[in-house]
């Protein structure tokens, strides 16, 4: 098979995100929110956090604010470090907000067509030597490059969450990526305190294609009525050791985000193992989207 055992050659990255100075964040979510705060913190950047619903937006700032405190409780930070910290981020409803950014994440829904739309908008706004980034779960990095003119500045940043806390940034190159941006990232991502791992660009990357397939089967496991959805999670915690049951760790994603994952797996491989559950589609229709929906798989007050 032609160019499976491709060896990336190394690129040097100490030092090349020494230029950034301002970050945009585009959507406030479970994911943005978290960016934002670490952008801030640990790379003491300033921080332009976007997104189209202003009650997100004041959610966000609070998440922050109360995950800040909890790092001043463990006495990480002090507390004047945490104000220095909130001073750098700024929350704006327009995108023309980010037009200074020299980065910006994108971390809206997992839909391509939208995210399209937005790398689209931000290409006509942006500075032309911005980066461009994505935190999507799955979605094609080339695909939504290609809806830009600078696609060699187009690359997926993919965050797990929550965010402040999760070591892991997973980088996709996508098919135009240049060497200079992702030198850029990688270095970018050790400043933020996180180990990078590259994975080429196809469907799921590399983190996807192997947990969203375990969680679907776990979902699968409950429709046919094997186990009930605490045994299953037991299953895994107890018998391999998982910190979180698949169920749970659904309910904490997202249904909304897994299913749409399962689908770029299903439409990007043409494989029917990875097709989606019909209980998850049917918890999704119902607006069962896990614990920020208040229901998934449990029940969270
Ligand atoms: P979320 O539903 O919590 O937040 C999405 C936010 O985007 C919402 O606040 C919404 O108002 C906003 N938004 C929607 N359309 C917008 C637009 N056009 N412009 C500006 N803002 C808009 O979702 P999330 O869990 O934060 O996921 C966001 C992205 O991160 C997705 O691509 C997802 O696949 C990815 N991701 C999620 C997880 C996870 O565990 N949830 C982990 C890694 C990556």
């Amino acid at each position: 098979m032609q160019d499976t055992c491709q060896v990336t050659e190394p690129v040097t990255v100490a030092g090349k995100s020494a230029s950034l100075q301002t970050i945009g964040v585009v959507g406030a979510g479970q994911m943005g929110n978290g960016i934002a705060q670490v952008m801030a913190h640990h790379a003491g950047l300033s921080v332009v956090v976007q997104d189209v619903n202003s009650a997100a937006l004041e959610k966000a700032s609070t998440t922050i604010e109360k995950s800040l405190s909890k790092f001043v409780e463990k006495a990480q930070i002090t507390a004047e470090q945490k104000s220095e910290i909130l001073g750098r981020i700024r929350f704006e409803t327009t995108l023309e907000a980010l037009k200074d950014a020299d980065l910006v994440v994108e971390a809206i829904v997992e839909n391509e067509a939208v995210k399209k739309e937005i790398f689209q908008m931000l290409d006509g706004l942006t500075k032309p030597t911005a980066i461009l980034a994505s935190n999507t779960s799955s979605i094609s990095i080339t695909r939504l490059a290609a809806a830009t003119q600078r696609p060699g500045q187009v690359i997926g940043m993919h965050f797990m969450n929550p965010v402040p806390l999760m070591k892991l940034v997973e980088i996709i190159r996508g098919a135009q990526t240049t060497d200079a941006t992702y030198a850029v990232v990688a270095d970018l991502t050790a400043r933020l305190d996180k180990t990078g791992v590259v994975s080429r660009d196809f469907p799921g990357f590399i983190s996807n294609r192997v947990l969203m397939p375990l969680i679907n089967e776990a979902i699968f496991t409950l429709y046919e009525g094997i186990g009930s959805a605490e045994d299953i999670d037991t299953v895994l915690k107890l018998g391999m050791n998982h910190p979180m049951g698949p169920l749970t760790l659904a309910d904490f994603i997202g249904l909304d985000t897994c299913l749409a994952i399962m689908n770029v797996l299903h439409d990007g491989f043409q494989d029917p193992r990875f097709r989606p559950c019909p209980l998850l589609k049917q918890y999704v229709d119902a607006g069962y989207l896990g614990r920020k929906s208040g229901r998934g798989f449990f029940s969270y007050s």
